[in-house]
């Protein structure tokens, strides 16, 4: 069973998931500022469980899209994840903290480039981000049916599945590698710290110290 009400749980440690690759990479030089360092190598260690060089936190590593849930069924505390997973999940039982500034990108439309513009009244979009897709075409006005994939969402177009794609954009690199351009953007994206309503009344002295240290690293980054 879940244990939802925390009452057998420590007070004076903390749980924090971490989404792997891109936001794991770039969240750990955040964390090793304020203390918090794993104690093996997170990128080729096999545990998904690890502990810090702070006594009172550990670390699970979660796939991207799991991050949410781990937070918000409180199996961590505390989690960082995308603005994009974000509102897929629904912000169900979560609090968003901070904006860590990290992995910024674009939740971007985009078309074959051969495509001049989309259809106006109906169209066929492919995404694994079906909420940001649906609210983006209705408060357009256009009718999106909308198929929902879990990657490599570039070859919808290329095989005719889709007119459209919505997926997240850096550099631009793999919708040129496969003969896409981006349109139009749908959200801006970045990391953002969250965390389980519960802890944040159960802890509040703990998670509201770690979000002060980290929010004063974030915007010294900023400033530099
Ligand atoms: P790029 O070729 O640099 O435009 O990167 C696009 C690819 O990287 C897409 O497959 C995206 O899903 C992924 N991507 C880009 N930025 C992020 C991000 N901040 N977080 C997660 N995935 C990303």
């Amino acid at each position: 069973m879940i244990d939802n009400n925390f009452s057998s749980r420590p007070t004076d440690s903390l749980v924090i998931a971490l989404a792997k690759g891109r936001i794991l990479k770039q969240t750990l030089p955040l964390f090793e500022q304020i203390g918090i360092v794993p104690t093996e190598d997170v990128a080729h260690s096999r545990k998904l469980m690890i502990a810090t060089t702070n006594p009172k936190i550990k670390l699970l590593i979660v796939r991207t899209t799991d991050a949410p849930t781990y937070v918000q069924y409180g199996a961590a505390d505390l989690g960082v994840s995308g603005r994009d997973t974000l509102i897929e999940h629904g912000y169900t039982g979560i609090f968003e903290m901070l904006d860590l500034g990290i992995a910024r990108c674009k939740l971007m439309t985009a078309v074959l480039e051969s495509v001049a513009h989309l259809p106006e009244k109906r169209l066929t979009v492919a995404t694994k981000y079906v909420n940001s897709a649906r609210k983006h075409f209705a408060e357009q006005g256009v009718h999106a049916d909308i198929i929902k994939l879990y990657g490599s969402m570039e070859l919808a177009p290329i095989v005719g599945l889709a007119d459209c794609i919505v997926d997240l954009v850096d550099t631009g690199n793999t919708l040129k590698a496969n003969g896409l351009k981006p349109l139009d953007t749908v959200l801006e994206v970045s990391t953002r710290l969250i965390v389980n309503r519960v802890s944040l009344k159960m802890k509040t002295d703990l998670i509201t110290q770690l979000v002060a240290d980290l929010r004063t690293v974030v915007s010294s980054r900023e400033e530099a």
